[in-house]
């Protein structure tokens, strides 16, 4: 005889009252909620964009990236049609750079196969580059009123408060029980504020770090409130090891010109331009890593100059601490005729003041900024030894 499987455990525990949670919700967002472009508009693929964006990203500073990002592409045709510098260019500083890659793929996808016009359907938005589940039930919910949920970082905070979960919400069950929980909640007459109600809560009064509880509406309702377990909820599983890497490069200036190339696509950060460089290795000072990088890199001979300064930046996992460092050809070295890409899918000798037309990694975006407010620039590009 088969066995009868027991019934999957449940999302939300039988004595909580729903239809109050969703009206506290609704309401509390009617009054509260923050004036974003994309929710004026409502426009599938500003939403799109601004998820996408989001992702990783400070509101403030989304907003910024977002507003010049429609400016220059206002439509899914206008994204199409622009080519990866572009993209990458304008995603400059917000780091994650696969999300500008995969926004193109997905812009062609639209165009391919719906004809320019975002989908309605979760599961076609679901098939776009880029597009999870999450994302995916946002864009359906806040751009179609779609009755799906959208269960962000926000809103797994919320619910693992408000249902006092004592595992980590990382935990692939508790995710799902989690997941189940935010389906049982979610209002399908009104999934739109729903779900950017419960995000909005995560952000304003949920907060990671001191939650405003006295000002919430699902303050009644909280079982991490009621049972004084707020400040260790979410349980959260140890980060990953913080992993330190000092980098050094160098500016190389041919002719009054500078040389940069194109990181090769199935490198970090594809695509990106540098200047040529890479990690220290032990026992190394960097002016010696740089002059080794830029052989193995590029097959030039270079010398160190002084430096031009120190740029602390971080990528997921790393922090990262370059120095940079103005060089030169050695004598009888002609870097035009002689470089190589070794390393590299492109290289250019550009203009100083054409340097801010291509996208860099952070390090050497904010290198680029100290190199062209220095003094000793003209000095260095006409050839002149400099101090
Ligand atoms: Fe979060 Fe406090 Fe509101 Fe509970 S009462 S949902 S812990 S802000």
């Amino acid at each position: 005889m088969p066995r009868k499987r027991s019934p999957a455990p449940l999302g939300v525990p039988p004595d909580l009252d729903i239809a109050a949670f969703r009206s506290r919700l609704l309401e509390w967002f009617s009054a509260n909620a923050r004036d974003l472009p994309w929710r004026r508009s409502l426009d599938p693929y500003h939403v799109w964009l601004s998820e996408i964006m989001l992702q990783q990203t400070q509101m403030e500073r989304g907003v910024a990236y977002f507003t010049r990002f429609i400016a220059r592409f206002p439509d899914i045709a206008a994204l199409d049609a622009a080519s990866e510098d572009e993209v990458l260019k304008l995603w400059e500083g917000l780091g994650y750079y696969s999300r500008a890659r995969n926004l193109r793929r997905a812009a062609r996808e639209l165009m391919e196969r719906h004809g320019g016009v975002f989908p309605r359907d979760v599961q076609a938005i679901r098939a776009l580059p880029g597009v999870g589940p999450y994302t995916a039930g946002a864009i359906a919910s806040v751009a179609f009123n779609a009755p799906v949920p959208a269960v962000d970082a926000n809103v797994l905070r919320v619910l693992a408060r408000v249902l006092d979960i004592d595992e980590p919400v990382s935990a692939p069950a508790v995710k799902r029980r989690l997941e189940a929980a935010a389906a049982e909640l979610l209002d399908r007459g009104a999934a739109r504020a729903f779900n950017q109600g419960l995000m909005e809560l995560g952000a304003l009064v949920c907060r990671p770090r001191n939650p405003e509880c006295p000002a919430c509406p699902l303050g009644p309702l909280c079982l991490g409130l009621a049972r004084g377990t707020v400040q260790s909820r979410p349980v959260l599983k140890p980060g990953p090891e913080i992993i330190r890497v000092d980098m050094a490069c160098g500016v190389l200036a041919w002719q009054g010109r500078i040389f940069i190339q194109k990181r090769r696509k199935n490198d970090v950060w594809p695509g990106l331009w540098e200047f040529p460089g890479g990690v220290m290795e032990q026992g190394e000072r960097p002016e010696e890593t740089l002059v080794r990088e830029y052989m193995e890199e590029t097959g030039l001979a270079v010398a160190a100059g002084p430096p031009i300064g120190v740029l602390r930046t971080s990528y997921t996992r790393y922090r990262i601490t370059l120095r940079g460092y103005f060089c030169a050809a050695a004598p009888g070295v002609d870097p035009v005729a002689e470089h190589r890409l070794n390393e590299a899918d492109e290289a250019r000798f550009v203009e100083p003041g054409e340097l801010s037309r291509f996208a860099f990694p952070s390090g050497h975006a904010r290198l680029v900024t100290k190199l062209l407010t220095d003094l000793r620039l003209p000095a260095f590009l006409a050839g002149e030894s400099i101090a």
